[in-house]
């Protein structure tokens, strides 16, 4: 076994905190990951605070993972020690439905396998994610990294990068199409930078009148705050898409009306109450409404190969990991530009 050094949350209302756990030893198919950056997503907090439900406790959070790999197992095939290795929202799953045979195994028909906050197939043990020293994942679910780029800025491409590339991707977000980003945080940053290098006309839709000169630096052509009536009257039934990122509770009608006839609201932010949907609001302009959640292991190599050609990056601020606890206040009150990601090297 492996003795692992981490920050742990005990229970829903206690602050993050040094834990010390085991790790299984590398089995045939697994690699070793030595973890050097972890991003911090806001599901970390939603689930650290139990605000969706069903929380296990210690939760060792982190699911944008990048480090070297240190030992691989006999029948690795796509690794060897002193590669980098990511690892992004789930380490498992069932394999054999019909959504893990067509590369969609976040929706595994199983239950996939979460990083963290999850429990191991064989051995039911909870899972614990990347506020960690080191990992241990089968290769089929470990990610190829280029070590081209900044590896602080490529862990959160883990997951605020396929969640947003995934939808974008799937409705065919391109040239000639209006799309509103809802929510200027990580996963938002992302969408912008993504719908953006796809050729969509791009709008950030913000509470934050502070961070319009940064959405038009990552790309984004205009810029509305949300709490501007004349503004938010002029991009009514304007949008092909709008990427809703929001993890606070917010009424979905308002910006539903900014949507075009066809138009898709898709849903990726969770907060953790329901938001009414008036069916006016959608049979006006025959308008709908989509979630998307994470991305496949395929997908997800796929989106870091094009990050790693087109020079993507999450842009990030880097903490230490005694600094978990105020980067959370600090998310919640929408101030992070524009991800957290914690240096391992803290941990040691
Ligand atoms: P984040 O970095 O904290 O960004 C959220 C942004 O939402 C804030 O920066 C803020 O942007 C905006 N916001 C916050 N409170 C708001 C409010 N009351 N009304 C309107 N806007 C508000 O969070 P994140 O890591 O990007 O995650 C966003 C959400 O996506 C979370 O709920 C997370 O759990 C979820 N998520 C889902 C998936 C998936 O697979 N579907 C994957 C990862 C994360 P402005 O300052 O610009 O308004
Ligand atoms: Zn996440
Ligand atoms: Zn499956």
């Amino acid at each position: 076994m492996n003795a692992t050094k981490a920050y742990a949350a005990q229970a829903a209302t206690t602050p993050l905190a040094p834990f010390n756990f085991e790790r299984r030893d590398p089995g045939p198919k697994d690699v070793q990951i030595e973890i050097m950056y972890c991003g911090v997503c806001h599901s970390d907090i939603h689930q650290v605070r139990d605000e969706w439900g069903g929380s296990i406790y210690p939760m060792v959070p982190g699911h944008e993972i990048v480090g070297r790999v240190t030992q691989v197992g006999d029948q690795v095939k796509k690794f060897k020690a002193g590669d980098i290795a990511g690892v992004g929202c789930f380490v498992d799953s069932c394999r054999t439905c019909s959504n893990c045979q067509a590369g969609l195994e976040q929706y595994c028909d199983n239950g996939m396998v979460a990083t963290y906050n999850g429990r191991e197939k064989v051995t039911n043990q909870p899972t614990y994610g990347g506020y960690s020293t080191q990992i241990v994942v089968d290769e089929q679910y470990t990610l190829t990294i280029s070590p081209k780029l900044a590896l602080e800025g490529v862990a959160p491409l883990l997951c605020a990068g396929i969640t947003t590339y995934s939808p974008l991707r799937h409705v065919g977000v391109g040239k000639g199409h209006t799309v509103g980003v809802l929510g200027l945080g990580g996963l938002g940053h992302m969408a912008v930078k993504f719908a953006a290098a796809f050729g969509a006309e791009v709008t950030m839709l913000s509470t934050s009148r502070s961070k319009e000169a940064d959405a038009r630096k990552l790309g984004a052509h205009h810029f509305v705050l949300t709490s501007d009536a004349q503004a938010m009257k002029k991009v009514e039934n304007h949008f092909d898409f709008i990427l809703n990122t929001v993890s606070a509770q917010h009424e979905y009608a308002t910006y539903l009306n900014l949507l075009r006839t066809n138009g898709t609201m898709i849903v990726v932010g969770v907060p953790p109450a329901p938001s009414a949907v008036p069916a006016f609001n959608l049979i006006m302009k025959r308008r709908s409404i989509i979630g998307s959640l994470i991305g496949g292991i395929k997908e997800t190599q796929e989106m870091l190969d094009y990050c790693a050609e087109h020079n993507i990056v999450s842009d990030v601020e880097v903490i230490r990991v005694q600094d978990i606890n105020q980067a959370y206040e600090r998310m919640i009150k929408g101030d992070v530009r524009y991800r957290f990601v914690i240096d391992i090297a803290s941990l040691k």
